[in-house]
Order: C-alpha cells, then sequence, then structure tokens
C-alpha cells in the first residue's frame, strides 16, 4: 500500500479510501463524515445558547421589573407601561413556550395598539422596550405605505428596515420589535365597507394584516420595489412584536356617544359625573378603534389597547429633569465635555415648562425651547474663559425672543 492510502481520518478512523474526502490538518486528518458530524454539533450548540439567553432575558426580567425598567426612561403613562410590561412578558414567553415543548395550546401574539396624542411618548415606551430586551427596533410611518402594485411602499418595506437594524441576522430579526406610527392614518373613510379601492386606507390595513398575524414573508433585502435581480430574504413575522401608534385624532368623540349610549341604556351603570370627561381615551375599546375605521381583522390582531395620557405640566417639569437620559441631563454632559459647570434654576425650568404648555408644544417642545436657549451658550463657550453658566429665568427669557417661540409653535 502507497504512504497515502495508509492515511486515516484522526476522528473516525475511516481509511482514505472509505471517505470521499480527507483533509489533512497540522498532525491529524479529518474525513467528510466527521466534517459533517461536528458541523451539525456547532449549530446544535449555537441554537441552543440562542434559546438559553432567550430564557435567561425572560428569567431576569418579570413584568414588574419591565415596568421599572420603563420608569427609568418614561413619566407617567402607567397604565400603558403596565399593560406593555404584561404584553412583552407574555409575547417573550410564547416565544419560549414554542421552542420548548410541542403543547397544544397555543399562546397568540400579543401586538399592541397605542392610543394617544403626538409627543406623548408612544415611541419613547416601543423604543424603550427594545432597548431593554436588545432586540432590533424599527419605527416605521403608515402613511408612507400603500397596498401592493400603488405608488408607495409595499408594506414588506417594513421588514427590510428592520433587516437592515438586525445587519440581515434573520434569526435576530425575527425577534424584532417593530413600530408603526400613524396607524390611524390609514383608517378607512366612513364606517362602511367603500365601494371604490381604498388603496391608501383599508388596502393598506388588508395588506398589513398578512404581517401582523404571522407569515413568512420575501423581502427585498435592500428595501424598494420589488426588483426581479434582486435576491429575496425569507422573513418569518411569527415572533416579531408589533406595536402601533397613533393619535386618532376626534375619537373622543366616539367614545364620548358610545359611553353615554350607555349611559341611556343600562340607566344607572354608568353615571355621567363619574366620568372623566378631560380624559376619554382611558375609557376606549377595540369598538372605538372600529368606528374610527380600522377593519376588525386589524383589531384583533392587536390584542392589547392602551392609551397615553396628556401631558400636564408636572409631567413636562419631570421630563425635563427625572428620565435617565433627561433632556437636561444631556445639556449638562454635553457642557461637561468642554468643562463647562452647567446648572439652571428652579425658576428657569418652570419657565420652560410654562412656555411649553402655552404654547402646546408638548415634549418635544422642550427640546426646542432648550435648544433655542443653550444655543448662543453653546456656540460661545467652547472658546471662551468663561467655566460657569448658570441659567436663571431671565437668561431664559432674554434668550426665547417672540419671534423664536412663533417659530417654535409654527415647527411643532
Ligand atoms: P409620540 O410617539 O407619542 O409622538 P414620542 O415618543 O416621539 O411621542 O415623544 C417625543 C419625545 O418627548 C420623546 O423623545 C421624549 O423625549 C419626550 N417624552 C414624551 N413623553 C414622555 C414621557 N412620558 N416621559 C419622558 N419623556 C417623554
Amino acid at each position: 500500500m502507497s504512504k497515502e492510502e495508509n492515511l486515516e481520518c484522526s476522528f473516525c478512523g475511516r481509511k482514505k479510501a472509505e471517505t470521499d474526502l480527507l483533509i489533512a490538518g497540522v498532525d491529524a486528518h479529518i474525513c467528510d463524515k466527521c466534517i459533517e458530524q461536528a458541523h451539525g454539533i456547532v449549530e446544535e450548540e449555537i441554537s441552543e445558547a440562542k434559546t438559553s439567553s432567550l430564557s435567561k432575558d425572560l428569567t431576569l426580567k418579570k413584568p414588574l421589573q419591565i415596568k421599572e425598567f420603563l420608569d427609568q426612561y418614561i413619566i407617567g403613562q402607567n397604565e400603558t407601561k403596565r399593560a406593555m410590561a404584561v404584553a412583552v412578558y407574555n409575547h417573550y414567553k410564547r416565544l419560549l413556550q414554542e421552542k420548548n415543548s410541542d403543547e397544544d395550546v397555543e399562546i397568540e401574539k400579543s401586538n399592541i395598539v397605542l392610543v394617544g396624542e403626538t409627543g406623548t411618548g408612544k415611541t419613547l415606551v416601543a423604543k424603550t422596550i427594545a432597548k431593554m430586551l436588545n432586540v432590533p427596533f424599527s419605527i416605521v410611518d403608515a402613511t408612507v405605505l400603500t397596498q401592493a402594485g400603488y405608488v408607495g411602499e409595499d408594506v414588506e418595506s417594513i421588514l427590510s428596515r428592520l433587516l437592515q437594524v438586525a445587519d440581515y441576522d434573520v434569526e435576530k430579526a425575527q425577534r424584532g420589535i417593530i413600530f408603526i406610527d400613524e396607524i390611524d392614518k390609514i383608517a378607512r373613510k366612513g364606517d362602511n365597507p367603500s365601494i371604490t379601492r381604498d388603496v391608501s386606507g383599508e388596502g393598506v390595513q388588508q395588506a398589513l394584516l398578512k404581517l401582523l398575524e404571522g407569515s413568512v414573508v420575501n423581502v427585498a433585502p435592500k428595501g424598494g420595489r420589488k426588483h426581479p435581480d434582486q435576491k429575496f430574504i425569507e422573513v418569518n413575522t411569527k415572533d416579531i412584536l408589533f406595536i402601533a401608534g397613533g393619535a386618532f385624532s376626534g375619537i373622543e368623540k366616539i367614545i364620548s356617544k358610545r359611553l353615554n349610549r350607555q349611559a341611556v341604556g343600562f340607566g344607572a351603570s354608568l353615571e355621567e359625573d363619574m366620568l372623566d370627561e378631560d380624559n376619554l381615551l382611558q375609557y376606549i375599546t377595540p369598538l372605538d378603534l372600529k368606528s374610527f375605521g380600522l377593519i376588525p381583522e386589524i383589531i384583533g390582531r392587536l390584542p392589547v389597547l392602551s392609551f397615553m395620557n396628556p401631558l400636564d405640566a408636572k409631567t413636562l417639569r419631570a421630563i425635563l429633569t427625572t428620565p435617565k437620559n433627561a433632556i437636561i441631563k444631556q445639556y449638562t454632559k454635553l457642557f461637561i465635555m468642554d468643562d463647562v459647570n452647567f446648572t439652571i434654576e428652579e425658576d428657569a425650568l418652570n419657565y420652560i415648562v410654562e412656555k411649553a404648555v402655552h404654547y402646546k408644544l408638548g415634549a418635544r417642545g422642550l427640546r426646542s425651547l432648550c435648544e433655542a436657549i443653550f444655543t448662543d451658550a453653546m456656540f460661545d463657550l467652547p472658546s471662551s474663559d468663561q467655566k460657569e453658566l448658570n441659567v436663571t429665568k431671565d437668561y431664559a427669557e432674554a434668550k426665547l425672543s417672540n419671534t423664536t417661540l412663533k417659530k417654535l409653535r409654527a415647527a411643532s
């Protein structure tokens, strides 16, 4: 026998002649069969590691802990934080159950819909949840979506974005969170099914249904229109958590009408003076979403419904300084980088809140107001010797001329 034929696999002992391929290493050889087996072991180990890291996340975070995490970043909105904590906990519990057992009780997805004025923290809640879970997160604006075949973006483009955020790791993307903003803008016009085609409203809702309920979708990795030359990536949306948000402006009227009807119908069961007329959103039910123009199937696929409270002065004041990455904390850090000791007086903070409330700028306005007040200092101080900045109410007032305020109001 030649020396060549004497060679054998160092793992299973097969002779070279018994293998299809024998690869030489430094001091050993490995055959094609052992490579395949080893590859299988590696795959299994990786998948087990993924599952166990998922269970670790879950064992670490019960709804109470999820809520506590949200509390660090989001002021108020307790009802929504609790509802979200439970929904997210159940969602990932469902993922675990799928992997670990073959029980016949199938837990359904807990996609969420958040109703509340713009700037009340809907996106922030969704983003913070994704941050906590360390899963890919993307935001999509429902208004740019159209039914397939029409001008605009196909609903599949939602998944392209998630894939991009997940660095094209499909497994990772399939566990991500998608925030669909302005879902109210694709409501159908009127409560009756339309006779004419409604490509930007009901048509999109129909197209979204498929994604929400969970299906395998061919996604163009780079987004945009489907192109015959582009290779598709298959994405299963079964485990993607969808959070939809919208202002649903005018829905209070629908809620109020329903409540009044109930009050008449059931006599003493719902006395009008018990109602908090200033915040009717808290009484929202899926029925109101239907009256607003969401189709019942979509509502069914968004089983967790919660609302955002309007932000009052006290909340806005807290938003300025309390959250972990509060706006004022961010400015303090920026100034420290230039060795400037930045302080702001309580009066000045209250003044900012007062202006945000007066001009109805909301939480987003707080940042624009701060920007307008601090820009001069942020321009001048880095190249000056001044190492102290104490912002008083007078200072803030002086920086915020009436024209600036009008501009801010127009922009909001
Ligand atoms: P929405 O999605 O409801 O329009 P956002 O989540 O985009 O509102 O909120 C805009 C900004 O306002 C956020 O980035 C955040 O800085 C601030 N904000 C809004 N609501 C809150 C809140 N409840 N707690 C802390 N910050 C908030």
